[in-house]
């Protein structure tokens, strides 16, 4: 069966799936994306999802091309189109196709809309074999990260560089010699006194949707979280060090720049997060 995309009011063939060569999308990376993974039919953590892709648009002042319960109509249209009940859901949109101007087109162009769906791997059943390594890397972005927008290029470039030795994720390091987040995950660490800690939200990093909703978990259970950055060499001696996204869930990170982390194998914080998040998406509180 062909998979179907959904472009701007129309459901058509992956394989057909176009914009026009001026959508600004394409031309000045002037759009914002999100990814939403499904689990047997229930959108996981969508309220968190579309109020960020809200706040996105309104940051880049792009105008919304339709409200939140049409987008999630839209959403399930397309997962019953290609007859997939989980996978990852794909919706970009961008400022829409005028001739070529830095400056934002006149009023009343329409943004352009795209949804796509693929099958991916199933929640896993435990960590084993859920893990992976990282790199490091400086953090070549610009200076609102907070922004889930489609400029992608130095988060490209950090994980290919990755791929290229043999690991998952490039963790990046900023100015400062301070951790900000890998190239497409929050990063979070376990430091030697056994303290949990990721970044507090700033502009210098994505307010990840599966960091969120940790936070919840986690406050319901009663587990502790310093939310203060760490340093390069603080990363280097913690104990655990995993990383969180829509698309690896909860997964840690073994090794650091070919060195193991802590003893190298799956930590114990790290099984307890997973835990709440298998709970979470099993429960399917957030629908
Ligand atoms: N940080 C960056 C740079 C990302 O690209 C992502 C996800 O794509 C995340 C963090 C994690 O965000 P979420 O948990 O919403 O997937």
């Amino acid at each position: 069966m062909s998979r179907i995309a959904y472009v701007n009011g129309f459901y058509v063939p992956h394989s057909k799936a176009s914009v026009h060569i001026e959508d600004r999308g394409y031309q000045f990376a002037d759009g914002v994306y999100e990814v939403v993974y499904q689990d047997e039919g229930r959108l996981i953590d969508a309220g968190l999802h579309l109020a960020r892709l809200e706040r996105s648009l309104r940051e880049l002042k792009i105008p919304a091309p339709v409200g939140g319960s049409a987008l999630l109509t839209i959403l399930d249209e397309v997962s019953r189109r290609n007859r997939l009940a989980s996978g990852l859901l794909y919706v970009q949109v961008t400022r829409g196709v005028a001739p070529r101007n830095h400056a934002f087109p006149p009023p009343g162009t329409r943004p352009s809309l795209v949804v796509t769906m693929r099958r991916t791997a199933p929640f896993p059943e435990t960590l084993a074999g859920w893990t992976g390594s990282a790199i490091v890397v400086p953090d070549q972005r610009w200076a609102r990260c907070d922004i889930k927008s489609v400029s992608l290029l130095p988060n490209v470039l950090a994980k290919q560089a990755a791929r290229e030795q043999g690991a998952t994720e490039a963790i990046m390091v900023d100015a400062d010699g301070m951790v900000t987040e890998g190239s497409s995950t929050t990063v979070w660490m376990v430091d030697k006194s056994g303290v949990l800690r990721t970044r507090a939200l700033s502009e210098r990093v994505l307010p990840g949707c599966t960091r969120a909703a940790l936070l919840e978990e986690m406050a319901a259970c009663g587990l502790v979280l310093e939310e203060r950055p760490f340093s390069l060499a603080e990363i280097r001696t913690a104990t655990e060090v995993f990383v969180t996204s829509a698309t690896s869930f909860v997964k840690p990170i073994l090794a650091l720049d070919g060195a193991p982390v802590g003893d190298g194998k799956v930590g114990e914080v790290a099984t307890r997060l997973f835990g709440m998040l298998a709970r979470r998406i099993r429960a399917g509180r957030n629908a």
